[in-house]
């Protein structure tokens, strides 16, 4: 988006690791969140006001009011620029139910987020991507960005690693814009793609920049047993129940009112909970989300669930394969179940990073926690930190906050490019630092395996930094964090060619997580309550008094890291107590 904006006035290139249209954005199944009301009554204000409620009250509710009210604008501008939505019967843009959007007055579930069946993130990108190609925007797929270039404390181009032929390239700009998306490789569960290794974050970090909210990762309820490949929420928007072993639709304990579509980190501790009560399904590890319509048509009755006309809601077997049709296949691929037969084993799955790289509304990137604006740096998406999402982000706000600042992001760069002369940079230094640090890892001696290395901290991560945490947790994920830092120093890898070097690269990644695991258990031992994604077992309240703020980390030379703190920017929404 942010792309697209600036194509159409100053020369842009897009560079990624990949080819562009495989972005994790195609991965995204259920929707984008925009208070549109077409199929019932809604309003941005409402949007809002969920958005701060599933946050944990740590977003900035400014920024909240900003991407909710542009919300409704920016869906009907994909729509003009071809995205296929579905439809309503009257044409209009369909819109289903997702975990806590609610009709405030009510405060049941309201119908919120548009869809393109449940491949909208795919939509979303191929729509943009025709758009870009259509505004001349100039791509440079499979180029690996490994270094940002400062000068005079501005930020003025980039160095990238084309993967084809191992050359490294330096990119001479006037702005640069960061949306590389988000980390769950941290993780060894995780719904993420295996590029997401948040590279640019730990490039930021070891350029002495700080990362924002860095505890706050969201696990999502539903990833595929064993595998940790999402299954998106809308099963649950389109009626889906959570059972346990003994056939108990336990939400309703959980979660009174909206039951199976309360917020995310709700449902997550929830199952963990049932699991450690044994109740899991056959003694295992994992519950059964079930969208059969025999069940999902007992608790519609249950629920007095009513549709649009007023009528009793009920679901058929054609409904389901048509509103979910990928995830039927992703069940019959990965587990050879279909969805409307038998219900599908499911658990926790490392998801989404609330914290990120600091901005202000317009994705001008923070140096310091005093919103210092570091010249010529500009992020969205993911791997950014608004804060909109706060503690814990809500199904389908993440496609909407791409958008929205990305859109945003794009006009200022191109106020702010068009008045700069390009400033002066060392293009030599800059490629030396870099090859440089691959050929440490190239030529090293070093027996210790990157392989090893990263399965260990993402093992590590999912024991103690995960859905419930403790403080020994934690300092015992610290300490590893450490010495397998210090094994990082001598690993081996032992493809040394140019052409496809996926090994080094891979390596180098390996590198980049072990900064972020390290500035994620460092922040999470310190905020000493539980909010949103971060629930601890020490201290299970949340701590307004104490805690109502942003955690900015810095990760100093010598490997240890500095905890700095901001305010949170309060509007009309006074924190409460979270009942849903
Ligand atoms: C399975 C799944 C389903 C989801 N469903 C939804 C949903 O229904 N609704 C919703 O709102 N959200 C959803 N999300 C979340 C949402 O999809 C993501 O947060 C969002 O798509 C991230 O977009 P992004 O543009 O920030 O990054 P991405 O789409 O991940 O793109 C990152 C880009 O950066 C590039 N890149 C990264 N590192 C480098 C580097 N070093 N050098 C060069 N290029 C680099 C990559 O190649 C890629 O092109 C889902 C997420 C997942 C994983």
């Amino acid at each position: 988006m942010a792309a697209l904006y600036t194509g159409k006035e100053v020369d842009t290139a897009v560079i990624s690791k990949l080819y562009p249209t495989r972005s994790h954005t195609g991965a995204a199944q259920g929707g984008i969140g925009a208070a549109l009301g077409n199929l019932e009554e809604d309003h941005w204000e409402w949007h809002a006001f969920d958005t701060v409620k599933g946050g944990d009250y740590l977003s900035d509710q400014d920024v909240v009011e900003v991407m909710c009210k542009d919300a409704i604008d920016i869906v009907y501008e994909l729509e003009h620029m071809g995205l296929p939505f579905d439809r309503t019967s009257e044409g209009r843009i369909s819109q289903r139910r997702f975990g806590g959007h609610t009709n405030n007055k009510t405060k049941k579930a309201v119908m919120r987020t548009c869809n393109a069946a449940d491949r909208t993130g795919h939509m979303i990108l191929q729509t943009l991507y025709q758009q870009c190609i259509k505004n001349n925007v100039n791509f440079f797929d499979e180029f690996q960005v490994v270094d940002l270039i400062f000068e005079e404390g501005e930020c003025r181009g980039v160095v990238a690693y084309e993967i084809l032929t191992g050359e490294l390239h330096v990119f001479h700009a006037k702005g640069v814009m960061i949306a590389t998306g988000g980390w769950g490789r941290v993780w060894s569960v995780t719904s993420n793609a295996l590029t997401l290794t948040g590279d640019l974050n730990a490039i930021l970090l070891r350029n002495g920049y700080p990362m924002e909210d860095m505890e706050f990762f969201q696990f999502h309820p539903t990833g595929l047993h064993k595998l940790g490949i999402l299954i998106t929420e809308a099963v649950r928007g389109e009626g889906g129940v959570l059972i346990n072993s003994e056939g108990e639709r336990f939400m309703n304990r959980y979660a009174p009112t909206v039951k199976d579509l309360a917020s995310r980190d709700v449902v997550s501790r929830a199952i963990y909970l049932e699991l450690q009560a044994g109740k899991g399904i056959n003694g295992e590890r994992y519950v059964h989300l079930d969208i059969t319509p025999e069940t999902v048509n007992h608790y519609f009755k249950e629920d007095d669930a009513r549709a649009v006309d007023g009528k009793l809601r009920s679901i058929t077997a054609e409904y389901v394969q048509e509103k979910l049709e990928d995830i039927s296949d992703f069940c019959e691929t990965y587990l050879g179940i279909e969805p409307t037969k038998d219900p599908i084993p499911v658990h926790p799955t490392a998801h989404y990073a609330m914290g990120g790289i600091p901005t202000d509304v317009d994705s001008r990137v923070f140096s310091d926690e005093n919103n210092t604006i570091l010249s010529g740096l500009y992020s969205a998406g993911e791997c950014a930190c608004i804060s909109v999402h706060g503690a814990n982000r809500l199904g389908s706000n993440s496609l909407l906050d791409l958008v929205v600042f990305g859109k945003r992001g794009g006009h200022v760069m191109v106020q702010e490019v068009k008045e700069k002369e390009f400033g002066k940079i060392d293009a030599q230094k800059a490629i030396d630092k870099v090859q440089a640090e691959f050929d440490a890892i190239l030529n090293s001696k070093g027996q210790n395996s990157p392989n090893e290395i990263r399965e260990e901290m993402q093992i590590l991560m999912t024991d103690k930094v995960s859905v419930f945490r403790t403080k020994e947790g934690m300092q015992e994920s610290v300490a590893k964090l450490r010495k397998l830092k210090e094994r990082f120093k001598s690993i081996k890898v032992s493809d040394t060619s140019k052409c496809f070097n996926l090994e080094l690269l891979e390596a180098w990644e390996v590198g980049c997580m072990l900064d972020l695991a390290l500035v994620t258990a460092k922040s999470a031992l310190a905020r000493q309550e539980s909010r949103g994604a971060h629930a601890r077992e020490d201290y299970t309240e949340r701590d307004d008094a104490n805690w109502l703020k942003h955690t900015i980390a810095f990760l100093n030379s010598d490997g240890s890291i500095t905890l700095k703190y901001k305010p949170v920017t309060v509007t009309k929404y006074k924190p409460q107590k979270r009942v849903y």
